[in-house]
This record gives structure tokens, C-alpha cells and sequence, in this order.
């Protein structure tokens, strides 16, 4: 099933204890749809500025990315992020957000943009996720990120978008933040117990008959992510790496690890949205992040191949499987 998304296309400054770039290809729409295009066809929507270059572009159509719908504003300045991270590259510190065509932006999707199965509402402003959730009213999967930005300075507006969706996709920090409750479990909860006001825009339900988001991902950095729904828990580290150069990009090349995968098996027959099902996407989620932290930005991504992954998947299922047989514990 196709994947439409909308969020951030930037140029990003990015300084890590390893090097720098100055303005490199960014952008959380541009990390997920990257990822997310090794598993379904993938449709960006989103305004990009004057200055947005076309190798950008060709970089994006040569993975099959259909990209009809970024929108190039005359006299508009792409969206830029500047960033720094220190010895402890869970944490940075954004230095320079400019959302140049994003404010006041109107997204206008075409029928193909409309017409997918899935959406990822990738981190913009959460007005900006409710319109085009709403312009895609029977979506069979939506899912969300969003990040403490947008819980500081609208949270109403993104408690509005995260009624409408399937799934979230969060920092754990920011999943404690947005509930204000210290807990990873009970934070989870509390917002797979939320469902949609009258007045919410997106009414139409996805898959299966609850209202209101049944999947909850909480990324965990270095430490790998966990999966909570109604019913059960699951988590995964990290694939471990001796070397990370730049984790810029790395939550929202999971999330399209993670929706990919699920949007090209959800689209088999009438496959359900089961826990099998999204345990294997959290390991192709996990395993497409660890790829993205190797190298700057987008740089390592754009290499990979299938048979890369694959391996990758692989690797991660033997070191997070164990055996043993039921031991007579002593008293
Ligand atoms: P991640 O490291 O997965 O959290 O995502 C990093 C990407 O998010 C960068 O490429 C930035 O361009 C983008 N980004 C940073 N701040 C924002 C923001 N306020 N809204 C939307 N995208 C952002």
C-alpha cells in the first residue's frame, strides 16, 4: 500500500565531535521517506524554497520517491535546521530553526497524494498534520511524530492530530513530556486511552474497530525502542555499532523502516495489523536507523541496498534471541 508523508524538508546544519556539514539534505519527510522507499512507493508532500536545489530532488526520484508534490514557493527559503551534539549523542542541543515556506503554508494534495493507504504525519507543525490528515479521510494506517517543540508551544493542536492516528511514533522523553507522567508504560497508556473529540478533523478510522491510536513507539536512542498496544509489550535495542558519526535523521528513518514495512505487508491480502507483524517492523525500523547514524544525513542511506538490510535484520534477530530451557529455580 503507498505511503504518503508530510513533514519537514530541509537543509541542515549538523556539528557533531566527528566533523560537520553545513548544509546538508535534511528534514524528517526527507529521512522517512529515504527509509521508507526500500518497501512501498512513497509520496513527499511539502514546500520547499527557491533555494532548494534540484540534485536534492534527483536524489529523492532516484530512489522512486515521487515527489509531484513538493511545492517549490517563489521567493521562499527552505526550512533550516542547525544543530550540535557532544560526547553524549543522544542529546543536542538545535541552535537555529527556520521555518521559512512552512509558515502559512496550505497543503494541497493531488489525487495520487490522497489516494494512498498509509500516512506519516512526520514532525511539522501539528496545524499543518490535522490538514492533511483530514485530506486523507480513509486512510487505512496513519501514524505520527511530532517533538517537544511543538508539546511546549501547541500541544493542544498535537493532542488534536495524535486522537486522529493509528500510531505514535516519539521520543520516549517527549512521550513523558506530552502526558506528564514519568513512566514509559503508563505514558503509553495514557495516550492509547485518548480518543477523538467531536471536534477533531480526522473522523475516519483506520484499521480495525477502536478509535483513537492502538500503537505506541517510544524512541529510545542508543537504547533501541519499545512497542506498547493495548495488549502486549515489545522492545529492541540498538543494532550496536562501534561507530556513530551522526544521528541527525536517525527517528525518522526508523519511523519509515517501520511504516514501510508494515505498509508493504499490510497491503498482502487482508493482513491484519497483528503483533507479529509489528515486531517485525520494529526490527527493519531499528535496523535502517543504525545505517543512518554511519555517516552525515542522508549520506549513507542513499548507498544502501537491499541485500544490506536484509543481512542487518538478520543479525539483529541473533542477538536479541535466546533460549533456555525452564530451570528449577532454588528456594
Ligand atoms: P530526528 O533526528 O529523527 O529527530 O530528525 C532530525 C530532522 O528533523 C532534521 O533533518 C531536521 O531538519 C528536522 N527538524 C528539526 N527540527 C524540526 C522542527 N521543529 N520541525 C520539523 N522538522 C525538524
Amino acid at each position: 500500500m503507498s505511503i504518503t508523508v508530510v513533514g519537514s524538508i530541509a537543509y541542515d546544519a549538523v556539528k557533531t565531535p566527528f566533523g560537520e556539514r553545513e548544509r546538508m539534505l535534511g528534514g524528517a519527510a526527507v529521512h522517512f521517506a529515504l527509509a521508507a522507499s526500500f518497501f512501498e512507493q512513497v509520496r513527499v508532500v511539502g514546500p520547499v524554497g527557491e533555494d532548494f536545489g534540484e540534485p536534492e530532488l534527483a536524489l529523492l526520484r532516484d530512489r522512486g520517491i515521487d515527489v509531484s508534490d513538493v511545492e517549490r514557493i517563489p521567493g521562499g527559503k527552505t526550512f533550516f535546521w542547525r544543530g550540535e551534539y557532544g560526547w553524549d549523542l543522544n542529546s543536542r542541543e538545535t541552535l537555529d530553526t527556520q521555518l521559512g515556506v512552512f509558515e502559512g503554508f496550505q497543503p494541497k494534495l493531488s489525487d495520487s497524494s490522497r489516494s494512498s493507504d498509509v500516512l506519516f504525519l512526520a514532525n511539522i507543525q501539528p496545524d499543518l498534520q490535522r490538514e492533511v490528515r483530514a485530506q486523507l479521510p480513509n486512510a487505512r494506517f496513519v501514524a505520527l511524530d511530532s517533538m517537544n517543540l511543538w508539546i511546549d508551544i501547541a500541544r493542544d493542536s498535537l493532542v488534536e492530530a495524535i486522537e486522529s492516528v493509528d500510531c505514535v511514533i516519539l521520543n520516549d522523553a517527549e512521550l513523558r513530556q506530552l502526558t506528564g507522567k514519568p513512566n514509559l508504560l503508563s505514558a503509553a497508556r495514557e495516550v492509547l486511552s485518548w480518543t477523538p473529540s467531536a471536534s477533531s478533523s480526522g473522523g475516519a478510522r483506520g484499521v480495525g474497530e477502536a478509535s483513537g491510536p492502538k500503537v505506541i513507539v517510544a524512541k529510545q536512542g542508543e537504547y533501541g525502542a519499545a512497542l506498547v498496544t493495548r495488549e502486549r509489550f515489545f522492545a529492541l535495542p540498538a543494532f550496536p555499532l562501534e561507530s556513530v558519526i551522526d544521528p541527525t535523521g536517525a527517528g525518522d528513518t526508523f519511523a519509515g523502516g517501520f511504516v514501510g514495512f508494515l505498509a508493504a505487508h499490510l497491503g498482502e491480502g487482508d493482513q491484519e495489523l497483528s503483533d507479529e507483524l509489528l515486531r517485525a517492523a520494529m526490527a527493519h525500523g531499528t535496523a535502517l536507523a543504525s545505517f543512518n547514524v554511519e555517516e552525515f544525513g542522508t549520506e549513507r542511506v542513499v548507498r544502501l541496498t537491499d541485500a544490506e538490510i536484509a543481512a542487518r535484520v538478520q543479525e539483529l534477530r541473533e542477538i536479541t534471541s535466546f533460549s533456555g530451557a525452564p530451570l528449577q529455580l532454588r528456594d
